[in-house]
C-alpha cells in the first residue's frame, strides 16, 4: 500500500481527502497518526507558497510523501483580503460571527456586480527525491447581503453561490464538495498521482 502523509490537524480535511482517494490504493496517515510533530511557520506569500512549506516540512521530518493545503477567501472589494490571512484575520481567536459581520458592514452600499469573492485552495504534493506537484483550484460567488445556512464554516454563511442560488453555508456537505475549491483541487490531485510513479 502506497503511503502519504496530509499535513493538517484537521479531521474534516482528512475525511474528504480519504473518500476522494479511496479508491486509488493509496493510505492517507494524518501527522498523528505518522508520529510528526514539527513547527510550520508559514511565512510564504501566496496560497501555493505556504501549501509547499508545510508539505516540505513533514516530508523531510518523516521521509514519506507528504500532501498539505492552504485556503482562505478572496474578497474582490476589500483588495483581496482576508487572502492567505483568512484564518487569522482579526485574530485567530475572533469567532466568524464578528469577522463574517466585519465583512458585510465593510460591502454595505456595495453593488452585487462588485461582490465577486472567491475561496481559493492550493494543494501541493512533496516527494522525498524533491518532486512537487501543485494544484489549485477556486469556489467562484459573492459576498451576500446576510448571514445564511447552518453547514460547512468560517465564512460560508456570507459566501453566496450564484449557480445554486443559495449560501454556501445552505448548501449539504456532498454538494459543496462537488464544486469546492478543496474538493476540486483534491480531485486535480488525484488526477496527477494516477499519472506518477508513487
Ligand atoms: P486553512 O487552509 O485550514 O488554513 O484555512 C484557512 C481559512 O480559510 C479557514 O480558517 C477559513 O477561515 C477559510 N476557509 C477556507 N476554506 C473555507 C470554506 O470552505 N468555507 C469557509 N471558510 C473557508
Amino acid at each position: 500500500m502506497k503511503k502519504i502523509i496530509f499535513a493538517t490537524g484537521n479531521q474534516d480535511k482528512l475525511r474528504e481527502i480519504r473518500e476522494i482517494l479511496a479508491d486509488t490504493g493509496i493510505e492517507v496517515e494524518s501527522m498523528k497518526e505518522a508520529g510528526i510533530d514539527v513547527e510550520i511557520i508559514e511565512d510564504g506569500s501566496t496560497f501555493a507558497e505556504n501549501a509547499a512549506i508545510k508539505a516540505r516540512a513533514v516530508c523531510k521530518a518523516s521521509g514519506e510523501i507528504a500532501i498539505a493545503d492552504d485556503s482562505g477567501l478572496v474578497v474582490d472589494a476589500m483588495n483581496g483580503e482576508p487572502g492567505i490571512y483568512s484564518a487569522r484575520w482579526m485574530g485567530e481567536e475572533t469567532s466568524y460571527r464578528v469577522k463574517n459581520a466585519e465583512i458585510l458592514k465593510r460591502l454595505e452600499g456595495v453593488p452585487d456586480e462588485k461582490r465577486s469573492a472567491r475561496f481559493v485552495c492550493a494543494m501541493v504534493c512533496v516527494f522525498p527525491d524533491g518532486r512537487e506537484i501543485v494544484c489549485e483550484d477556486t469556489f467562484e460567488g459573492r459576498i451576500g447581503y446576510r448571514e445564511a445556512g447552518e453547514n460547512g464554516f468560517g465564512y460560508d454563511p456570507i459566501f453566496f453561490v450564484p449557480e445554486k442560488n443559495r449560501y454556501s453555508a445552505e448548501l449539504p456537505r456532498e454538494e459543496k464538495n462537488a464544486i469546492s475549491h478543496r474538493g476540486k483541487a483534491l480531485r486535480r490531485m488525484r488526477a496527477e498521482l494516477e499519472k506518477v510513479q508513487i
